[in-house]
């Protein structure tokens, strides 16, 4: 089958690997790139060695499955890359996200197919009725917003009393500021980048500068931005009792400095969150199909497997904001 190859360090390329060995086969339509993709290719990943073939943020039609297998060959699916076994002590205390043994698609999206196994159904999520397969695009962002709903379920957030600033407008950003949209909170997202704000701003997102923003004012910060000097700066500007977020990945072992007073006279916490557990891809596939036309703006280019080079140069570049490849595009 076509995929695009991850080669080595920076360099990508069309190429053929072998067909799935699950039993159920997914056939991919779109697959969006990710903040972790790009890292990958560009910085390295001690997960993801070249060569290999990425992508984890995907939605297709059934394609092959076994008779009697509830989903039907050509029923549109969106699937998640990966799920908690739902049996083990972590589970059981409702930490999906954190547990040891997890259920994965096969192997990278950017590919023609995805192989899942057999009891694979709780992590696939039947699309509603389009005239369109473009239609379905925005699906592709069920990932990436599962993570984002996974942060928001660490921050406690009152309609009228809460105010949530969100530093960092990349995609992540931006789908924190529609979540909350959606709801009804205020939100607002810090982008030092003139021409992403205005962006942000035509989504219907606020966006505030960063010496606006006034100490106490945001009872929830969300650092979504891989620089942890951030943590340092924003924590003193969290408003009594609230809490301040580290959402994207930080290096391990890297130390942060901390006001000892915010977090002891102003009670204010400090949370964490990787990844996403089955319920806030429930959470986010719900949120999609109810506001498909508000996040479906995010999408700002599609490539085929031919041109994914110039697509991940594209990302880097900062000249696009997401990207989705597909091997029939
Ligand atoms: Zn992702
Ligand atoms: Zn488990």
């Amino acid at each position: 089958m076509k995929c695009l190859m991850f080669e080595e360090i920076g360099k990508l390329s069309p190429s053929t690997i072998a067909d799935p060995t699950s039993p159920v086969w997914i056939r991919v339509e779109a697959t969006g790139i990710c903040g972790t993709d790009l890292k990958s290719v560009y910085v390295g990943h001690r997960y993801f060695q070249p060569p290999t073939v990425l992508g984890h943020e995907f939605y297709g039609q059934i394609e092959k499955a076994p008779e009697g297998y509830p989903l039907k060959k050509g029923t549109w699916v969106v699937a998640a890359p990966y799920y908690e076994c739902g049996k083990c002590a972590t589970c059981k205390a409702g930490k999906g996200d954190l547990c040891a043994d997890k259920k994965y698609v096969e192997a990278g999206s950017f590919a023609e197919f995805v192989g899942v196994p057999l009891d694979y159904l709780d992590g696939l999520f039947v699309l509603p009725e389009k005239k369109d397969s473009k239609d379905y695009d925005v699906y592709a962002l069920t990932e990436p917003l599962a993570c984002v709903i996974n942060g928001t379920s660490r921050l406690e957030t009152i309609k009228g009393y809460s105010k949530v600033l969100i530093v960092g407008g990349g995609p992540m950003g931006a789908l924190f500021g529609l979540y909350y949209n959606s709801k009804g909170i205020d939100c607002a997202i810090v982008e030092p980048n003139a021409e992403r704000a205005a962006r942000l701003r035509s989504w219907g997102i606020s966006t505030v500068s960063q010496e606006d923003v006034k100490k106490g004012e945001y009872d929830n910060i969300v650092i979504a931005v891989n620089i942890s000097a951030l943590v340092s700066q924003y924590l003193p500007l969290v408003r009594q009792g609230g809490t301040l977020l580290v959402f994207s990945g930080l290096p391990k072992g890297e130390m942060l400095q901390i006001d000892a007073g915010a977090v002891h006279y102003s009670e204010v916490s400090i949370k964490g969150c990787s990844g996403f557990a089955l319920e806030h891809f429930k959470e986010a596939f719900e949120t999609i199909k109810a506001n498909e036309r508000s996040f479906r703006q995010l999408i700002t280019n599609k490539f085929s497997f031919e041109h994914g080079q110039e697509a991940f140069d594209m990302l880097k570049a900062g000249k696009a904001f997401k990207i989705l490849l597909g091997s029939t595009l």
